[in-house]
């Protein structure tokens, strides 16, 4: 589905007159590869470079070197740049920014009508993607008057009305309370089983993080880490060092091992942890 082989990025920086000074590198020699269907979380702290690359996935910058493939679709070639954005759509941070309809339907009916569906199969497309995100109930309102995950599972509606192969969600739920994020994400979730989209979710939150089939960790523009969640959490200390945190359930694990428990390294849910606790118990008694 993708495949980035080798990019680099380069900002160019500029003084007051608009003149180059000098260029940052943003992304430095990364290459990864996502098969169809996969469900990738990509984490980092602050100014790690993942917007910049979400921005790569969906012909948004075009690689300084190396390149991206999307669906086979080079991104430095121009004229695939619409089939590129069609494949790969982009849900941003900001809800607020991506609503631009009066009414709910109309906002989600944009995208495939700039791309020329007939208006019989628009309603069909709207219809079916305002139900996959839980917001058809809501397709007359207007979307000033939605909470935050509502619009931005909108968002996500009008990105699925283009019948995408792949989204790419750069920090969807940074503004959202823990109930909107919950909600954007059992969306994210249900397009990638029943719809085989293949998502990539850009976070700061680790929790979300532990469905995924791959987590990346991004770095001053590399991969430092990359594994199952339970391989990169696992590692506790080295996520310190790259500033982040791990689920709060795998840093009491992790402390609790380190009080001398036997509790495995790269526990991902409560249950997990509960169980383990469970078996320490009975190995005591016996
Ligand atoms: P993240 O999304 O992980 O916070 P970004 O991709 O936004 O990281 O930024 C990576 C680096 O590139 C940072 O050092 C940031 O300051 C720089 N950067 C981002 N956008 C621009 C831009 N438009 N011009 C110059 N530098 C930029
Ligand atoms: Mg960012």
């Amino acid at each position: 589905m993708i495949k980035i082989s080798k990019l680099i990025h380069d900002y160019i920086q500029r003084d007051e007159e608009g003149n180059p000074s000098g260029t940052i590198r943003a992304i430095d020699d990364v290459s990864l590869d996502v098969s169809p269907g996969q469900f990738i979380a990509i984490l980092g702290h602050n100014g790690s470079g993942k917007s910049t690359l979400a921005k790569h996935l969906n012909a948004l910058l075009f690689p300084t070197e190396g390149a991206v493939w999307v669906n086979g679709m080079d991104s430095r070639d121009q004229s695939l740049l619409w089939d590129i954005r069609q494949t790969a759509g982009m849900v941003f941070q900001n809800p607020d920014n991506q609503i631009i309809g009066q009414v709910v339907e109309e906002d989600v009916g944009f995208g495939p009508e700039n791309m020329g569906v007939p208006t019989e199969k628009i309603w069909e497309r709207v219809e079916e993607s305002l139900k996959t995100v839980g917001m058809y109930e809501y397709r007359k309102k207007s979307p000033n008057r939605l909470s935050g995950g509502q619009k931005q599972r909108v968002s996500i509606a009008g990105v699925i009305a283009m019948h995408p192969k792949c989204i790419i969600m750069d920090e969807p739920t940074a503004m959202l309370d823990p109930s909107g994020r919950a909600d954007v994400i059992r969306a994210a979730r249900k397009l990638n089983l029943e719809e085989n989209i293949t998502i990539i979710l850009i976070t700061h939150y680790m929790e979300e993080a532990i469905q995924a089939d791959r987590v990346f960790v991004m770095d001053n523009g590399k991969i430092a880490m990359q594994g199952s969640p339970r391989e990169v959490f696992s590692q506790v200390e080295r996520m310190q060092e790259l500033h982040l945190d791990v689920p709060q359930v795998t840093l009491l694990g992790h402390l609790l091992r380190r009080k001398g428990l036997e509790i495995p390294e790269g526990i991902l849910t409560r249950e997990e942890l509960s169980d383990a606790l469970k078996t320490l118990k009975k190995g005591n008694r016996q």
